[in-house]
């Protein structure tokens, strides 16, 4: 088996000793595009290691305490602090008037909110979730797992046209398509709406406004990458529904891991001192500015192997101006969203033969003739992807 490592990077080494080759990718085997892992970004945090190291004593975070005297109770200060902060640095969200609540992920978060926004009274049906399609596979799943008689998923966003509540989860940019997206539904009911905005940072689309919506949720997950703290956050208007999420993460999980809010906060901290210090900093240093480069490089060459293959098409992306980069840039969406040429019927089948794992159109609600490839795995599955897309041929 081949065992290749990244431009410039060695294998993932633990502090108890430990080593994992970063890849056991040889040519033999699948290349899996299927998932999110958003492990791109390691070469960066592998530079500024000795900066973000956190250290916990066998005495530290015993508690489940956060913080006392905040809302969301556990959530450490040092946490809110960085979240804060980091929304100040971006400009990708007002924060004013709003309540941060802290989830295990900004999964926990979406099963939270649709028990905060569903009706309270039992005598009520079940709320309606919907989404526009091609929507986040996973809502479809975390919503009806516990089959509730709060709420139940109701599809397509576009196609709903009942006069009954509904909740609508709008996700922008969007995944699987990368497109930015706002509300679809046209029902004589009001609605509610969750903002999933997993994806509206600086490396994947041009911060164009400071969002101001009444639920807004973020995740440290494709943030910086680091998806294993399971850290995702909301802004949440009213404060009704802040509470019920909180208990919602009450019952659910008694808090979020205070070990993780550390280092989660370390982290963000080392982002925004790198903006703080700017002038005596390399833009290479910078976070957003590196993974931005690697984000716009990757799709360069991913565009390129597309074009030779002559079997895909691609989602078009317009060009913005980036309050935060103060330029005009493109996207450079977390996924790719390839749509099969006439004669390909079954897009994840199509490349399965070509040793490519994707995501087929049908888990986002469309056609089998699209699919999702990932754009943040490693680079050597990344460059292994384009050599083989792009000597892909019409059968
Ligand atoms: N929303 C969207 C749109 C996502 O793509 C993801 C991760 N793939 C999540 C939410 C969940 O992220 P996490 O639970 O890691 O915060």
């Amino acid at each position: 088996m081949v065992v290749s490592t990244i431009n410039g990077t060695s294998p993932l080494s633990h502090s108890n000793g430990t080593t994992i080759p970063l890849s056991t990718f040889s040519r033999n085997s699948f290349v899996n595009v299927e998932k999110g892992d958003p492990v791109a970004f390691r070469p960066y945090w592998e530079k500024v290691r000795d900066e973000c190291t956190v250290e916990i004593k066998g005495d530290e975070w015993m508690s489940y305490l956060g913080d006392t005297n905040n809302l969301c109770w556990y959530m450490v200060p040092q946490m809110r602090d960085a979240i804060l902060r980091l929304h100040n640095v971006v400009g990708n969200a007002v924060t004013k008037d709003k309540f941060l609540v802290l989830g295990t992920g900004s999964s926990q978060l979406y099963q939270a909110l649709l028990y905060a926004l569903s009706p309270s009274k039992s005598s009520h049906r079940p709320i309606n979730v919907v989404a526009a399609a091609p929507y986040y596979s996973e809502y479809k799943d975390a919503t009806d797992i516990l089959q509730s008689r709060l709420f139940q998923w109701t599809g397509d966003a576009a196609l709903y046209d009942k006069d009954e509540p509904y909740i609508e989860v709008v996700t922008s940019p969007n995944n699987p398509d990368g497109t930015l997206r706002v509300p679809v539904v046209n029902s004589g009911v009001e609605g509610k709406i969750i903002y999933d905005l997993a994806y509206y940072w600086p490396q994947y689309t041009p911060i164009t406004d400071q969002l101001d919506h009444d639920v807004m949720v973020f995740t440290f997950s494709k943030c910086t990458g680091h998806a294993g703290s399971r850290i995702g956050w909301a802004f949440v208007k009213d404060i009704e529904v802040a509470k019920k999420m909180i208990r919602f993460v009450q019952l659910n999980s008694i808090g979020v891991s205070r070990e993780s809010q550390i280092r989660a906060a370390k982290m963000i901290g080392v982002i925004c001192d790198g903006y703080k210090n700017l002038k005596s900093i390399e833009s290479d240093h910078l976070f957003f500015d590196y993974s931005k480069r690697l984000m716009k490089e990757r799709w360069e060459k991913f565009k390129g192997a597309i074009e030779k293959s002559k079997v895909f098409t691609l989602t078009k992306y317009p060009t913005s101006y980036c309050h935060f980069n103060k330029d005009l840039f493109e996207q450079y969406p977390a996924f790719a969203w390839l749509k099969c040429l006439e004669g390909i019927k079954d897009g994840e089948s199509y490349l399965e033969k070509l040793k490519i794992r994707t995501r087929g159109g049908g888990r986002f609600g469309v056609d089998a003739k699209y699919v999702r490839v990932s754009m943040i795995g490693t680079e050597d599955e990344f460059i292994e992807l384009c050599t083989r897309l792009s000597n892909a041929k019409r059968e």
